[in-house]
């Protein structure tokens, strides 16, 4: 059945592509005034003036007037851990990421009764579809089922399945035999069947934290199907000390529970690293990069990897600040992610973008394109991220910040 909606203006971002460079952040939004986007089952059909829409054979159809909004592409929110949810306000927050992990540590290792964790994840699910939020990519590896069961008609999932630790598959082994191996849930492994592709991809967790020849399994098993990559990178200085110097807080911290005891550091910092290894390019979205210096985002543009900036977990931790500035100066593509409730307030995009304004400058525009289209693009979302016609109809009411 057809459906049209009529708002004060309506933002389609469908011309312009990814916005990469601060040059395109910042250009000024075309904004059809008066404007009708048409749907059909869920599918837009259309986006056209009022006087137009008054002319054209879809006026017969029932018209919805929205009154006096604006209406943009829905968020997309590029990084999350859904099934960190029931430890919302749990852990340990302001003393840097190490004095973050070790609260999170005993908390994780916990087991979560499946019915427990689904109830919460209705919860924070019917929270995001109400924040104007239409897709997650999120890294999991424990209960990918149980994220996918709650988002059902809310919003759409991107499943990273996340490769931790420092098994040394061969890099032919089939990536979920690598997760079954590395000690998850056999369940995460069994999710990732040839029918879930599209909507499946891996993670590695850092460069600190998994051997690199997991890593590369991993990236081979993205680049073979074409999907993303992603992987936390230049989280917090301590990764950094532990990667360049083999010492510091996250270094002991690892020796005890996880590295090898023929783990060497590479003597390198960790954006330097993921390039040396090949884990950079366009497939490749790296999360944070709180730590990258003006060679590092060099490297990242020169790459041409995607950056998902979580500013508001990187705040709560107290890892600093990413320079995020000189990232979209360089045509770093940027998009944003609120990370999970173990290291954020809540899952609110909106939240997330007012932050990249307040603590970057970034105006509402150059905010707007890292949430839809930007994100869109590193994901791999080609249905989403602009109103256009046989794009998935998926708008919000773009607030005035
Ligand atoms: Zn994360």
């Amino acid at each position: 059945m057809l459906q049209a909606f009529r708002a004060k203006s309506v933002i389609t971002l469908a011309q312009e592509g990814a916005a990469r460079g601060i040059k395109a952040l910042e250009a000024p939004l075309a904004e059809l005034d008066d404007g009708v986007i048409v749907v059909e089952d869920k599918r837009v059909v259309s986006v056209e003036s009022f006087s137009a829409f008054r002319r054209s054979v879809h006026s017969l159809c029932s018209l919805t007037d929205l009154g006096y909004v604006r209406l943009a592409p829905a968020l997309i929110n590029a990084h999350c851990h859904l099934e960190l949810s029931h430890l919302a306000g749990a852990t340990r927050g302001g003393g840097g990421f190490t004095a973050w992990l070790l609260s999170l540590i005993p908390l994780a290792a916990e087991a979560v009764l499946p019915e427990v964790l689904l109830k919460r994840l209705h919860a924070v699910l019917e929270q995001v579809r109400h924040s104007g939020t239409v897709h997650v990519g999120d890294v999991g590896s424990r209960n990918p089922a149980l994220v996918a069961q709650a988002a059902e008609k809310r919003c759409g999932i991107t499943h990273f399945l996340e490769v931790f630790g420092f098994g040394r598959p061969a890099p032919s082994e089939y990536i979920p035999q690598v997760l079954a191996a590395q000690g998850y849930c056999p369940e995460a492994a069994a999710f990732l069947s040839p029918d879930r592709y599209d909507w499946c991809a891996i993670a590695g967790h850092s460069l600190y934290s998994v051997s690199p020849e997991a890593l590369l399994a991993a990236f081979a098993w993205c680049r073979e199907r074409r999907r993303p990559f992603s992987v936390h990178l230049a989280e917090s200085g301590e990764e950094e000390e532990c990667l360049l110097h083999g010492k510091g807080a996250l270094y002991e911290l690892l020796r005890q529970r996880l590295l090898p005891h023929d783990w060497r550091h590479p003597g390198m910092k960790s954006t330097a690293y993921a390039g040396m290894l090949g884990l950079l390019g366009p497939r490749t979205l790296a999360v944070h990069c709180v730590q990258c210096s003006s060679a590092d985002i060099s490297l990242l543009a020169r790459k041409g990897t995607n950056v998902c900036l979580c500013p508001r977990s990187n705040h709560f931790i107290g890892t600093g600040l990413a320079p995020a500035e000189r990232m979209a100066e360089k045509g770093v593509l940027l998009c944003l992610g609120t990370d999970s409730l173990a290291s954020n307030h809540d899952l609110d995009m909106k939240k997330e973008m007012q932050a990249a304004r307040t603590f970057w400058g970034f105006s509402d525009r150059a905010v707007l394109r890292m949430a839809t289209v930007n994100a869109a693009h590193a994901l791999d979302l080609g249905h989403l991220g602009v109103i256009a016609p046989g794009k998935t109809a998926a708008f919000f009411i773009y607030p005035d910040f």
